[in-house]
């Protein structure tokens, strides 16, 4: 009797809960019964031992997104999410900008620090800030966005991959959430300057550019408020300011809709 109420009181319950909005740079958590199996367009999500689960939709996602689960006893269960899509600030510039031949200096140290954010990325941890509301990492004025992109002349640049907040150098930067440091740079990349990387587990990381200072080494465990360096201009930076930027898998997130509105 009592086995029967509990399976009709989990059949009156949704077996997939959704909380927050899916979107082109949005991420959102979720819950399904302990041990359910669940892929995202075909790719497999980790489900946590709760049923707590992350999944994001990439800059350029969309229209839709097919959510699958198979529940413990095998049925299956589909939720098509519609992705909807942002206004990204687009600049078009008339003409082509004047493009500088990549030094042999800068040929020969990239190859190498590409391969240190690709190990770093690769590194799984069991950190737990995925599940937190994440926080600023340093307050101040945004000087450039998520998604924003230039078209010179009709051809698209690169979009920018994360957040700016200028602020002046030596101004410390905190943890957005609780995690374990997967990269700290030892010496200055040529574009990201002093790098620093954090992951948040479930495939979700963050990485700050352009730092003066990192205070915390690989492998460290840091939480959420917890300062981990400081504010610079190292690397391709015109003046001092942090670049947030964040990723889950391969999909590049928007760090504005995790942390929310910046605090005045
Ligand atoms: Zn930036």
């Amino acid at each position: 009797m009592i086995a029967l109420a509990a399976a009709l009181l989990l059949a009156a319950q949704p077996a997939i809960t959704l909380d927050g909005t899916p979107g082109q740079g949005a991420a959102m958590t979720g819950r399904v019964p302990p041990g359910t199996t669940l892929t995202l367009n075909g790719q497999p999500v980790a489900v946590a031992p709760d049923g707590a689960f992350l999944i994001a939709f990439d800059r350029d996602a969309g229209p839709a997104a097919t959510l699958l689960a198979t529940l413990p006893d095998g049925r299956p269960l589909v939720r098509t999410l519609a992705i909807a899509p942002r206004a990204w600030r687009i600049e078009r510039l008339p003409t082509l900008p004047r493009v500088s031949q990549p030094s042999a200096e800068f040929q020969r140290r990239r190859a190498p620090e590409l391969a240190q954010i690709a190990a770093a990325r690769d590194k799984a941890s069991d950190a737990q800030g995925w599940r937190q509301r994440f926080v600023w990492p340093a307050s101040g004025r945004i000087s450039g966005l998520f998604g924003s992109q230039r078209i010179y002349a009709g051809e698209p640049g690169a979009y920018h991959s994360g957040v700016d907040v200028a602020r002046p150098t030596g101004t410390p930067v905190a943890a957005p959430a609780d995690g374990v440091v997967i990269l700290a740079a030892s010496t200055p990349f040529t574009l990201e300057g002093n790098l620093l990387m954090i992951d948040h587990g479930m495939g979700l990381n963050s990485a700050f550019l352009h730092l003066s200072r990192i205070d915390v080494k690989p492998g460290d465990r840091v939480a959420q408020g917890q300062v981990v360096g400081a504010i610079g201009a190292t690397g391709r930076a015109t003046g001092p300011h942090l670049h947030w930027g964040m990723k889950w898998h391969d999909a590049r997130i928007d760090p504005l809709l995790l942390a929310g509105a910046m605090p005045q």
